[in-house]
């Protein structure tokens, strides 16, 4: 299924925006530079959807999990 509208929206934005809606939150993961990750699954689309700064020095914001995201 592709992602919702409301996902479409939340992608980009940054991290301030509150996650929509349909948006449940997962476990907080570590990426290789060991930042958190925020995970959130839609329970409408079934998308995974991630809060994350993209590097130390930059602002978090929304994107797109991969489709192989497993939580
Ligand atoms: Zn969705």
């Amino acid at each position: 299924m592709p992602p919702c509208e409301r996902c479409h929206e939340q992608a980009g934005r940054p991290g301030h925006f509150p996650p929509h809606r349909d948006l449940v939150p997962g476990p907080v993961l570590r990426d290789e530079a060991g930042q958190k990750v925020y995970t959130y699954r839609c329970r409408r689309c079934g998308q995974a959807m991630l809060l994350q700064a993209p590097a130390a020095d930059l602002p978090d914001r929304w994107s797109f999990g991969g489709r192989t995201c497993r939580f």
